[in-house]
């Protein structure tokens, strides 16, 4: 690969390239961070944090590339990304594998990463009427408006750990298609998946200087977001990160979105299919080691709801909790070991705060595997709403359950919590239905789906604390991020020797 130099003699490992106008660069950086497979601690290659000649680097090729790329005929923008889609698909397992090792999911949820930012991909292949203006003919004698929806110049992305392929896939297929140029800086935690995406770009024919990758930390990102020359930045990441990029980004003038931290409630009505019911919620709370911003965190079970805790742990407890290249897995190691712990230490919080602990993922061992960073599902009851298990995002496989009477105590409780990222009904009864999604103060809502992620020609509306900005990362929503609406009033005047009088007020004749 040319994204990653691999290690030359024993001893040394693979070290991720920075992508400049074109060509794979070897950073000048001494800071380097280990990419480690949190599965077994093997240390997989190496990031760089590029130095801030390399960043601006990046940004002048992506600043020069803009006058050409801007003027480079939509279809041939869009023929790109048809081809793009091509070569993602037929690269789809390898890229899974390497995606598992890096992250640790399961190698089926690695595929599903790479499925739901593929769709992304194809979605930016329909670009010519996403990006269409309006035209009226004849708003005053001879004069016709019309508006023009141009690229904004070098956008920026930043984006998290846990959907290497799916996030990196929302931004720039959508953001260069669009006719822009693009900065790329991916999480330094598993990036080289989504550098297998980039190379694949590349091969595609994004031509040099239009898409730029470089890695880092907060230096790299501040850069980002304080540039002159970058119009819009889209973060996707944690709610203090995301804030300090919007905050940064906003004072400097930049168009900026972040989607952020979530607390994601699912209510189960009495009436709902119980074995559907509890399937969905056992899938979207542990799935991924509960490392999903739509992951399932907190369980509200309304009336005799209540009476299916048991099962729903009985359910819990045929999950197995592996290395995620081996079959049958459902629950991988969390990212790292520092995220470990911080797992760990919630789970002691909310037995010393009082929450019923049904189940106790924390001394779970993995034969074969035991530096692994795994955490067992977890299961808490009588979960009160100052705990810190409800009131903080765990980003692990930890299920707080909370039992309430009504409905409207169940919409109450959720429109109280700061965050609005996703919620889930389940119910038999549409008129309950119809109520929940009408009253629910929750960007996005799921009856009887249990993580209702958006396909890309909707766009993820997250709301409230998890997102600041008003578009979306991907769909209809995202073109208008990424472009500029000019508008254009025009008279042509049939009779040459029509010269009119002179006109000094506002008003078009
Ligand atoms: P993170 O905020 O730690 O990192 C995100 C990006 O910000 C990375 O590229 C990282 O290098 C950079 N970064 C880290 N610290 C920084 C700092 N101090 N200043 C500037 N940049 C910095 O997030 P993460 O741990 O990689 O991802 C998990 C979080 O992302 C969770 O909170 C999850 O809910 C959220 N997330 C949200 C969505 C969504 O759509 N709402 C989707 C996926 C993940």
């Amino acid at each position: 690969m040319n994204a990653i130099q691999q290690a030359g003699q024993k001893g040394q490992v693979a070290s991720v390239k920075l992508l400049i106008n074109g060509e794979w660069v070897e950073s000048k950086t001494d800071h380097w961070q280990d990419i480690i497979n949190p599965a077994t601690q093997e240390v997989l290659g190496r990031v760089p944090f590029a130095t801030t000649e390399e960043v601006n680097a990046a940004i002048d090729a992506a600043q020069q590339a803009f006058a050409s790329w801007r003027q480079t005929p939509i279809q041939a923008r869009m023929r790109i990304m048809l081809k793009l889609q091509e070569l993602i698909r037929a690269k789809a397992k390898d890229i899974a594998k390497v995606l598992t090792a890096e992250q640790g999911k399961t190698l089926s949820d690695a595929e599903g990463d790479i499925q739901r930012g593929l769709e992304v991909v194809e979605h930016a292949c329909s670009v010519g009427t996403l990006q269409m203006g309006e035209y009226v003919e004849g708003v005053a004698r001879g004069v016709d408006s019309y508006t023009v929806i141009q690229p904004l110049g070098v956008c920026a992305g930043i984006t998290p750990f846990n959907f290497p392929a799916m996030i990196p896939l929302w931004m720039f297929p959508m953001a260069i298609v669009c006719g822009n140029t693009f900065v790329l800086k991916p999480s330094e935690q598993d990036p080289l998946s989504t550098m297998m995406l980039v190379e694949l770009a590349i091969e595609a024919g994004i031509p040099a200087g239009v898409l730029n990758v470089v890695h880092g930390g907060k230096e790299v990102v501040d850069l980002l977001c304080t540039h002159q020359h970058i119009k819009a930045i889209s973060f996707v990441g944690s709610t203090a990160v995301g804030t300090h990029v919007y905050n940064l980004a906003g004072q400097h003038g930049k168009r900026a979105q972040s989607m952020m931290g979530a607390k994601n409630h699912a209510v189960v009505m009495p009436d709902a299919n119980k074995q559907q019911s509890l399937n969905a919620l056992v899938g979207a709370a542990f799935g991924a080691a509960g490392q999903r911003c739509m992951a399932l965190s907190v369980a509200i079970m309304v009336g005799e709801a209540k009476n299916w805790i048991d099962e729903l742990v009985e359910k819990t407890k045929t999950l197995k909790v592996n290395a995620g290249h081996e079959p049958d897995t459902d629950i991988g190691p969390v990212i790292s070991t520092r995220a470990k712990a911080r797992v760990m230490d919630l789970i002691d919080s909310g037995v010393a705060e009082g929450a019923k602990l049904h189940l106790d993922g924390r001394q779970v061992k993995v034969p074969g595997y035991e530096q692994g960073n795994f955490v067992g599902a977890t299961i808490f009851s009588d979960v009160r709403t100052d705990m810190r298990i409800y009131k903080e995002e765990i980003f692990g496989p930890v299920l707080a359950i909370i039992c309430v009477d009504t409905l409207q105590e169940a919409i109450d409780l959720i429109n109280a919590n700061p965050f609005g990222n996703g919620v889930g009904l389940f119910t038999q009864n549409g008129a309950t239905a119809r109520t929940f999604q009408n009253q629910i103060d929750i960007g996005q809502v799921g009856i009887n789906i249990p993580i209702p992620v958006p396909v890309p020609f909707f766009s993820f509306t997250g709301s409230r604390g998890s997102k600041l900005g008003d578009l979306g990362p991907y769909g209809k929503q995202v073109v208008q991020f990424y472009t500029q609406t000019k508008t254009i009033t025009s008279r042509w005047f049939e009779d040459q020797h029509d010269a009119g009088g002179v006109n000094t007020t506002i008003s078009l004749r």
